[in-house]
């Protein structure tokens, strides 16, 4: 009945492939000002805080990447790794958990990341089975709800978002940089991934997105999940165009028409071109709303 999304299973990117070393991409650095930086190479973008007080970061990609992730983050503090935050459970964005914390930094999350993770996932959507991980790797501070660092000089405003792209997502806020990072709540250009089978929803991505709408404005400096560095526009047209999914979507399940149906109506034809180009499709956005709205 909930069949795996076999289509996108083979992307090693997402999927957690581990990959032999002469792939692993480089590490590249943009600085955002205020001692903020992102760092791209494979997997989630990284958020990295330096200062004073050392470093905090944002998510950690895959183990693979640690080595070249520490070697960028060295050139921009000698400071020790104190804080890094899980915004979710997903293995590219929690896969270097266990190198970072063995750098001595306090590993962060909501209370559902670590409980994910120390129990794994039988039926993924995309994939196969997770396992649990390892003692070393899960966080050891978590919250429920927000949770606010005073670090470096900056309030970071960590705030929790419900049944979005899993039920463990995180958006932090750093007020004064004017810096927002969206976790995968937020692809940029792309139908985004929603885990339902994490206790993520398309409602729930939606209600996420306006989170950082309401705190943005047009100069905030926005680092999405996946995809290059964001305006609050492009972060407004990747809200607009999943509420055009629901809009379409919606009424189709309400009616009671099956998944193949839906999906060989081809409903979302117009939206395709613009968002279907990377690992989620129009199909697979269908299915993804489908599922998403009858388990409702
Ligand atoms: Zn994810």
């Amino acid at each position: 009945m909930f069949r795996t999304i076999t289509a996108v299973a083979a992307f090693a990117l997402l999927a957690g492939v581990a990959l032999a070393q002469d792939d692993v991409p480089e590490v590249e650095t943009h600085d955002l000002g205020g001692g903020f930086y992102a760092l791209s190479g494979q997997g989630g973008n990284v958020g990295v805080s330096v200062g004073a007080d050392g470093v905090f970061v944002i998510d950690d990609q895959y183990a693979q990447m640690s080595e070249g992730l520490l070697a960028a983050i060295g050139e921009l503090s000698d400071g020790p790794i104190r804080y890094v935050l899980n915004t979710h459970w997903h293995g590219d964005h929690i896969g270097g958990n266990e190198n970072f914390a063995a750098t001595g930094a306090v590993l962060v999350s909501h209370d559902n990341v670590r409980a994910r993770m120390a129990t794994g996932l039988e039926s993924p959507m995309r994939g196969e089975a997770i396992p649990p991980s390892p003692q070393a790797a899960l966080p050891v501070l978590t919250f429920s709800d927000t949770a606010t660092f005073h670090f470096n000089g900056h309030e970071a405003r960590v705030i929790h978002a419900p049944h979005a792209h899993t039920d463990g997502d995180s958006i932090i806020w750093f007020a004064d940089t004017n810096v927002l990072h969206m976790g995968d709540i937020f692809f940029n250009g792309f139908y985004p991934f929603i885990d339902v089978a994490s206790g993520g929803s398309l409602d729930g991505t939606i209600a996420g997105l306006e989170v950082g709408l309401a705190i943005a404005d047009d100069e905030t400096k926005i680092i999405p999940g996946h995809g290059a560095l964001a305006t609050k526009a492009e972060m407004q047209a990747a809200h607009d165009v999943l509420v055009s999914v629901r809009t379409i979507i919606a009424p189709l399940v309400a009616e009671g028409m099956s998944e193949e149906d839906v999906v060989a109506a081809d409903p979302l034809s117009e939206f395709n071109g613009d968002w279907g180009q990377w690992f989620i499709d129009g199909d697979t956005m269908t299915i993804i709303a489908y599922r998403s709205l009858s388990a409702e």
